[in-house]
């Protein structure tokens, strides 16, 4: 059964066929959807292909995983019944303006709609955006409301402390030419090195110039809303906004090393504030673990950090980063912009971030930020101080910056007081 498709031999795809055309092209900035055409990265109706990669991001390895033990029927397409949007976003002028979104599918949570015809025929089009609806239930967000700092509202904070939101998934999509273009680089340099970095992994990087999207393996993003959805595209809503990247050992553990959490919930909380007098709130939350490094990366450097001679210094905390890494960071907030003129935004209120990169991001992308708003001291943890004052020295945004005296007198715990 799961057999069904395959031939005898492996047949690559790293070439054309000479002279055919593709069945389903893609126009990245056209303004309607169809125009557009489909993402279609099936790989049971290699006919269909206009894209490099598979769906599912990272999640592609796990998809070969069932398949390979039998579990997973590879021809089997997802029945769509009753998954449409819970919330209608877009669409907004920012979707076909040209280099303005790069590394989502603006029309991805539509598909099951638009290509229904082509999808009841055969083809292989799924969605690579999914927007529900949930309530939140944090221990935090109930203190904020015994502390009286947020009261019930009915609506968006319920009397049980639960609060609701419009979340939405999406996955990375890459229109290489534009890609290229924000990293300031060739399509045909970044194609080599994403070609040469994930070992060969992709061939048609360098084989299929014709193919000008890419479905890269890795994590995407998710995004919790606040308020009512009918008012993104009125210019007059005060936004509320944090970008966050993950962080699992504080946004799920707790670990005190940083100010991750911390930062998320107040976020949250804000997010709310700002829902409840009217606005939208927006946490936009990125799979960019440790800087994307990884966290293998990151707890290496919390021992390089927490080992040194001096201890863990706020004065040697990126330099620790980069002697194991090779660089401080590698977050590319060059493309994390695109969610934000992906819900039609050209302005956020209120910035719930104290980084330089992704504040310098947002406004190269022509996206106005009124107000930033750092982290209040009193949520910042006990061995975080560290973090804070070295990015603080940095250039992160702070109302005022550490002297050199203060980066020298804050040093975290050492390994053996955990
Ligand atoms: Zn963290």
């Amino acid at each position: 059964m799961s057999r069904s498709n395959r031939t005898d031999h492996i047949r690559l795809t790293s070439h054309p066929v000479p002279g055919a055309k593709h069945a389903f092209p893609i126009h990245w900035d056209a303004p309607d959807a169809r125009s557009r055409g489909p993402i279609i990265g099936t790989v049971s109706r290699p006919q269909d292909r206009n894209v490099i990669g598979s769906h599912g991001g990272s999640y592609a390895v796990y998809r070969a995983l069932a398949v390979s033990a039998g579990a997973l029927n590879p021809l089997r397409r997802p029945d769509l019944t009753n998954t449409f949007p819970a919330a209608t976003i877009g669409p907004f002028p920012q979707w076909s303006e040209p280099n303005r979104i790069v590394a989502l599918d603006p029309w991805g949570h539509l598909v099951a709609e638009t290509f229904r015809t082509e999808i009841t025929e055969g083809a292989d089009i799924r969605p690579s955006i999914a927007v529900t609806r949930a309530r939140l239930d944090l221990p935090e967000i109930q203190a904020a409301i015994a502390a009286k700092r947020l009261k019930p509202d009915g609506n968006v904070v319920h009397a049980n402390g639960s609060v609701s939101v419009v979340k939405i998934a999406i996955d990375p999509v890459w229109y290489l030419p534009g890609v290229a273009e924000r990293f300031g680089t060739s399509e045909t340099n970044l194609r080599r090195t994403l070609f040469e970095q994930t070992a060969g992994m992709f061939p048609e990087l360098v084989t299929r110039p014709d193919m000008q999207v890419f479905l890269p393996p890795i994590g995407g993003t998710t995004v919790y809303l606040f308020g009512d959805v009918a008012k993104l595209p009125d210019h007059r809503t005060t936004i509320t906004c944090r970008v966050h990247d993950e962080c699992n050992g504080s946004d799920v553990f707790g670990s005190d090393i940083c100010t991750c959490r911390p930062y998320l919930i107040h976020g949250i909380e804000e997010c709310a504030r700002g829902a409840q007098a009217g606005g939208l709130g927006l946490i936009v939350y990125n799979r960019k673990e440790g800087r994307a490094l990884g966290e293998v990366t990151k707890f290496l450097v919390y021992n390089a950090r927490k080992r040194q001679e001096d201890g863990d210094a706020a004065a040697a905390y990126f330099e620790r980063t980069e002697c194991v890494a090779g660089v401080q960071d590698a977050r590319f907030q060059q493309l994390m912009p695109d969610v934000i003129h992906w819900l039609g935004l050209r302005r956020i209120d209120r910035f719930l971030s104290m980084s330089d990169m992704k504040y310098d991001a947002l406004t190269g992308q022509g996206i106005e930020i009124v107000e930033r708003v750092p982290i209040p001291d009193e949520l910042i943890p006990a061995d975080a101080h560290v973090e804070i004052a070295a990015k603080k020295a940095a250039g992160y945004y702070s109302p005022e910056a550490p002297t050199a005296q203060d980066l020298d007198d804050t040093v975290g715990r050492s390994l053996e007081k955990y």
